[in-house]
């Protein structure tokens, strides 16, 4: 027993020094491993987890898609093994957010999902139009949220050369059709955008609203000049006591009194003349109206405020309302398919207010309002007719308006006209 412990004791030391003497041939032992973590930390930091609308979708897919027809919450779940439990309780839970059944057909949405073979869904979101989505969520809890994507507005300048038509002109330069509702209703009361001459044309600044980096419309028109026939009309939007409106050059409002059409969406059929081939009696016929063809039931808006003095039928008017003014100006409104509801002779009546519809009652081919303008009594052309301004700057505000107006005619007469030969328009993102 004395031999083997002395043996093991002499194995036991032998050890101890060949351990000693390589630890010795061995450099020093790496100081512990303290900044690992530390760079671990700093590498996260470099590259943020990446979010979509606020989930962390490092490892995940998304998919994007439409609603087809027909297709249900449960429908656009399907491929995704997601219990059928669960697409039922978002569909009873979500009532208060959104209602399922307001999917859309051709609508987009995206579903998050993992990257298996057999793809689990997280989430899906659905967009009902180009700025509000929901979101579904159906990882560790089911749940329903709404959102709202952020709209940028950035400014934007336009200008181009009418050659057939204001709208013509605008869809050529690529630019969105609200900028010709908007350029026109500008300078409603200045141009007629019926007769526009080729070669008239327009430098314009505003704001357009984006949302994903795509435009989703225009906001407004901040100033604008369109040289009709030569000449230029100028329009800068001015705040004035909380009330907006466009100013010309001297601070006179750009709108008139009264409205130059009385139907929004229209054509002029038939204009005012002291002679004209009558379709329906068959025989030349002085014409003291401007036809507006609009289809049937399309409102009719007063053209000012006013007091009704006439709403009734007569065999050749058809149904009509004739509104008095003031001491100068009376308007009628003939061949409604209705009259609206409350017409009668004292009833006061707002500018644009809806009068009646669209019709073709009376002596009358097909739908149109005959519109019809007395000034001072006597029967003139509405569309000539030369008609008062609306309030202009107040004295107190002329130097802040003239100001500002100043900024913006810089700007204006910074943006090119295209040459007059062409369509063709510069346009830029000036901000
Ligand atoms: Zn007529």
């Amino acid at each position: 027993m004395k031999f083997t412990y002395k043996v093991v004791l002499g194995f036991i030391f032998s050890i101890l020094l060949v351990v000693a003497f390589l630890k010795r041939l061995q450099p020093a032992p790496a100081p512990l491993p303290v900044p690992q973590p530390k760079q671990e930390q700093h590498a996260q930091e470099v590259k943020p987890p990446t979010l979509f609308y606020g989930m962390v979708v490092d490892s995940l897919a998304i998919v994007r898609n439409t609603v087809k027809k027909g297709q249900r919450l449960a429908d656009l779940f399907a491929p995704y093994q997601v219990q059928g439990q669960a697409v039922y309780n978002l569909s009873r839970n979500s009532k208060a957010v959104f209602d399922v059944r307001k999917l859309r057909v051709n609508k987009p949405y995206d579903v998050v999902v993992t990257k298996d073979s057999l793809p689990v869904a997280k989430a899906l979101v659905y967009y009902h139009n180009n700025i509000d989505y929901v979101i579904f969520h159906v990882d560790d809890t089911v749940f329903v949220e709404k959102g709202r994507k952020p709209v940028a507005t950035v400014e934007k300048t336009a200008s181009g050369v009418i050659q057939n038509s204001l709208a013509a002109t605008i869809t050529q330069m690529g630019l969105s059709p609200m900028l010709t509702n908007e350029l026109a209703d500008v300078f409603a009361w200045q141009i007629d955008f019926f007769r526009l001459y080729p070669g008239d044309r327009f430098k314009v600044i505003y704001e357009e609203q984006r949302v994903d980096d795509k435009s989703i419309g225009i906001s407004l028109i901040k100033a604008a000049v369109f040289e009709h026939n030569g000449y230029e009309n100028y329009a800068y939007y001015f705040k004035q006591n909380s009330k907006t409106d466009y100013f010309d050059e001297d601070g006179k409002s750009l709108r008139k009194a009264f409205l130059k059409y009385p139907v929004k969406f229209s054509r002029i059929s038939s204009r005012y003349s002291g002679n004209r081939y009558h379709p329906v009696l068959k025989r030349y016929k002085a014409h003291r109206g401007t036809d507006f063809a609009a289809p049937k039931g399309t409102p009719i808006r007063a053209v000012g405020d006013g007091v009704v003095v006439a709403a009734q039928f007569g065999k050749n008017n058809g149904n009509y309302v004739k509104i008095r003014h003031n001491s100068i100006y009376t308007t009628q409104y003939l061949h409604m398919s209705k009259i609206a509801s409350g017409m009668k002779p004292g009833t006061h009546v707002k500018q644009g207010q809806t009068i009646g519809y669209v019709g073709a009652t009376g002596l009358a081919t097909g739908n149109h309002v005959c519109y019809r303008f007395w000034k001072n009594g006597y029967q003139v052309d509405a569309l000539q007719v030369k008609l008062p301004s609306s309030e202009p700057i107040k004295p107190e505000l002329m130097p802040a308006y003239k100001l500002a107006k100043a900024q913006l005619k810089a700007k204006l007469d910074n943006i090119a006209y295209p040459p007059k030969a062409t369509t063709a328009a510069i346009m830029g993102g000036a901000r």
